[in-house]
């Protein structure tokens, strides 16, 4: 028997998990731990509300979880409720799949303000993370600020710039839908330190903003590269480049009649944020030229004034005790999945965050093929190890609240059940209520 444990129910925890039903089918248990009573991980609170389509692929998890041979095991936090030392003395395996929930720090004057958050909070704000669902971001000021040019800076400048009714059919919380109700944001500048050629935004992504009810995006065109210089980019990066320059030309309808403008300002650096009163009124970016691929201060500055700014610089992996970490990278350290013997990281926790969802699929496969060439060198010591039985009996011992899937399934009706007309579901906030609305044994 191979007793394997994942820590982290994410993508890359579950698609693990089918990989090694895959590997040893009947010959494995493999428990799966999440420090939240509920599972999914960043599905749940990362994937936009918005994108129902790509949330759908929870479903292809949940075969995944049905049956003996993979547990869920959720409210169990590895580090606090049990020492990871402990985790690989009962299992042969322990793969670490905990993602990289914590922001990039950005380090310039100010950034400590009130009412700056990274993308990881705000985020996890409008998603129902318990963590950051007290967050109350202000939106009474006109202007918002959105550093970084990637897929997660796109989703934040959406979520901004939808009317209520463009949330239909989203699963966007509660109390972040009556918050940006009220929002005044008018303007959401977006800066990116280098140019329009070095955007990490994908063209879906972008081409969302063209949709948007009252929202225009805008380029200016002194911004673009002559256009003969697209030829270099790969097809991804040129359909991007070339849904920018149509943000350039907006058409006059749209300009005139839409009263929320997303506006793209390149080659602006961020040097310090600016406060009244310990909280944010503005922000000072320094005007840069790229060269060799890199952004170069020119020394000419100048203050966006705001009233709120929102990071979206990238994240990283929350260390664990005991766990050897890249501070650098800002994961796990480890060679192609292999931080100690027995002990692994797959996914964001293993390569940092970048990728798509279906990314984690080769990557869980991979680690699977990994160990089971771990296990047939012998590296992983002779087996007999306890596994499931002897998380169990610690559990006990510990007096541990373990929430199975079948609980999660009692949570899910009750989240379903709430849900106001149109929209999947109201998730519960709070880790207590979810743990309440599983309901008695
Ligand atoms: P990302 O794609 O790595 O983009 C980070 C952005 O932040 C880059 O533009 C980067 O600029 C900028 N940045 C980093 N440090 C900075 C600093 N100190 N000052 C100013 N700018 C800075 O990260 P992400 O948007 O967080 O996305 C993470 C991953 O999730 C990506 O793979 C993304 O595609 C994926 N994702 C996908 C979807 C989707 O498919 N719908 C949605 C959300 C996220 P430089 O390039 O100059 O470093």
């Amino acid at each position: 028997m191979r007793h394997i444990a994942i820590v982290g129910s994410g993508p890359a925890g579950y698609y693990t998990a089918e990989a090694a039903v895959k590997q040893w089918g009947e010959d494995a248990r493999v428990d799966i731990f999440d420090k939240l009573p509920v599972p999914f991980g960043l599905i749940r609170t990362g994937v936009a509300p918005d994108h129902q389509s790509i949330k759908a692929v929870a479903r292809r998890y949940e075969k995944t979880a049905i049956g003996d041979t993979v547990r869920f095991a959720g409210n169990i936090e590895i580090g606090r409720d049990i020492a990871i030392e402990e985790l690989t003395e009962l299992y042969d395996a322990v793969i670490l799949a905990t993602g990289a929930p914590r922001d990039r720090d950005l380090p310039i004057p100010g950034a400590d303000s009130a009412n700056v958050f990274g993308s990881a909070a705000f985020v996890g704000w409008y998603n129902g993370h318990p963590e950051y669902a007290a967050l109350a971001p202000d939106l009474s000021g006109r202007h918002a600020v959105i550093i970084g040019m990637g897929n997660v800076a796109l989703d934040v400048a959406r979520i901004l710039s939808k009317t209520e009714a463009e949330f239909g059919g989203s699963d966007i919380v509660a109390h972040a839908l009556e918050l940006l109700r009220d929002s005044n944001i008018e303007t959401i500048t977006i800066l990116g330190r280098r140019g329009p050629h070095q955007i990490m935004m994908t063209p879906k992504e972008l081409g969302e903003l063209l949709r948007l009810e009252r929202a225009v995006p805008r380029v200016e065109n002194a911004d673009l590269p002559p256009p003969e210089s697209d030829d270099m980019l790969d097809p991804g990066q040129r359909k991007s480049v070339t849904l920018l320059r149509e943000f350039a030309q907006p058409a006059a309808a749209d300009r005139d009649a839409k009263p929320v403008s997303i506006e793209f300002d390149f080659f602006a650096s961020p040097k310090a944020i600016i406060g009244e009163e310990g909280r944010v009124s503005g922000i000072e970016v320094e005007r840069t030229k790229v060269e060799a691929g890199r952004a170069v201060g020119t020394g000419e500055t100048y203050t966006i004034p705001c009233g709120i700014v929102l990071t979206a610089i990238g994240y990283r992996t929350a260390p664990i005790e005991g766990v050897p970490f890249d501070e650098r990278a800002g994961r796990f350290a480890n060679d192609e999945g292999r931080i100690l013997p027995g002990l692994y990281a797959v996914g964001w926790a293993k390569r940092g965050p970048s990728g798509t969802i279906g990314t984690n699929k080769p990557d869980g496969f991979g680690i699977v093929d990994l160990i089971e060439d771990d296990i047939a060198s012998g590296a992983l010591g002779k087996g007999g190890k306890k596994g499931r039985e002897g998380f169990d009996a610690l559990a006990a011992e510990r007096g541990l609240d373990v929430v199975t899937f079948q609980d999660w399934k009692r949570i899910e009706d009750a989240e379903n059940a709430a849900a106001r007309e149109g929209s999947p579901r109201e998730k519960f906030v709070d880790i207590d209520a979810m743990i309440a609305a599983r309901g008695a044994d």
